[in-house]
């Protein structure tokens, strides 16, 4: 059964201002959003209305108390103008398992999923059909009930924007092992598709850039041995033909790009290994020269290679390898994606 959304129409679309052509990652957005209140112990009438911005009381707990949790994916066009999404009922779970963590409520599946469809089905021509390019779709909930007292609070609001996005291009990427600060810890929020998560790695992100790294590898708050992720991407290292990834944790979260890697990885015979793995295990493959690959893996990149690492003050290259594991998941994953390809993991799930 379908939920009755209340839909409003802008009268004066933006897109003819928008180069198709050269679209930036997430900059643009498109006319409409999906929204929906919770108030009063339940989720109101959802509404799509004319992209706009949003009037909050100053004492709205968001800007104190940071409850908010977001999802990441994105809509794709094939050649036949179809449109596809990947795997949408795993953000649908994910963001409930993010608010429950978050003392928020959770949004409930129909809503979630007739609220996309109907959305994208209205924004169609906002996604893009060039090589990379899909519609990015940013769900998010976030607490809109007043009060300065620090409890969780009694109002929020769900909204679903997007923004028609190029390919997320970030160049060769270095990064830094990080030993001093943590992302997530034992108990912590890391599992969670939080806001907070974000806020506190910008500081050490920015310190890695300084001294000529793009990103931080994060390692276990206790130790700081264990490699646990790649920014805001789960990581993967190729030792030997041997692919490493770490198991999710409360520390780590659980990417749909990671399982999908895992996935493809056992469909080929690529031996994987979903354990812990230390940066001194790292370090010694690199001197031995069996360390063959790290990447990141995340909905915005797909796959990201690293082309090197730093640690204790020594930088370590990767070498440049032909037909690499990350070249080959990239064009399994975004072949699927794009409707380019069998898709025999059922992951493909059409819009219209
Ligand atoms: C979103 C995110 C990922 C990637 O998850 P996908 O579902 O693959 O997009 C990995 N790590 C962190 C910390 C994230 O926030």
């Amino acid at each position: 059964m379908s939920t009755a959304i209340d839909i409003q129409k802008t009268s004066a679309s933006k897109i003819f201002e928008v180069d198709f052509n050269n679209l930036p990652f997430g900059q643009i957005t498109s006319d409409h959003m999906f929204i929906c209140d919770y108030k009063n112990g339940k989720w109101q009438q959802p509404q799509i209305l004319p992209y706009q911005n949003f009037s909050l009381d100053p004492s709205a707990r968001i800007f104190h108390y940071g409850q908010s949790v977001f999802e990441g994916m994105k809509a794709y066009r094939d050649d036949k103008d179809k449109i596809w999404l990947f795997r949408p009922l795993e953000n649908q779970r994910r963001i409930n398992i993010s608010s429950e963590r978050l003392a928020m409520p959770a949004f409930p599946e129909n809503y979630f999923m007739d609220g996309l469809l109907a959305l994208i089905k209205l924004e169609k021509d906002w996604i893009p059909q060039t090589e990379g390019s899909s519609l990015y779709i940013r769900p998010y909930i976030f607490a809109t009930g007043i009060g300065f007292h620090a409890s969780p609070a009694d109002e929020y609001k769900f909204v679903i924007a997007c923004s028609p996005s190029g390919s997320y291009f970030s160049g060769k990427v270095k990064v830094l092992i990080e030993e001093k600060y943590s992302r997530s810890a034992n108990g912590g929020v890391g599992f969670a598709k939080a806001g907070g998560n974000y806020a506190g790695q910008f500081y050490p992100t920015q310190l890695a850039k300084a001294k000529g790294y793009q990103q931080v590898i994060w390692t276990d708050d206790n130790t700081h041995e264990y490699i646990e992720e790649a920014g805001a991407m789960n990581v993967f290292i190729r030792i030997g033909d041997t692919l490493i990834t770490s198991p999710t944790s409360d520390r780590i979260l659980d990417g749909i790009t990671r399982k999908s890697v895992i996935a493809i990885a056992k469909d080929e015979n690529i031996p994987v290994e979903v354990r812990k793995i230390t940066v001194s295990e790292l370090v010694e493959a690199s001197k031995k020269g069996t360390l063959k690959e790290m990447f990141g893996a995340g909905t915005a990149a797909v796959i990201s290679p690293i082309h090197g690492f730093g640690y204790r003050e020594k930088d370590y290259d990767l070498p440049e390898l032909e037909n690499s594991y990350a070249s080959r998941f990239k064009k399994r994953i975004t072949d699927i994606q794009y409707n380019r390809a069998e898709d025999k993991f059922g992951w493909r799930y059409l819009v219209e």
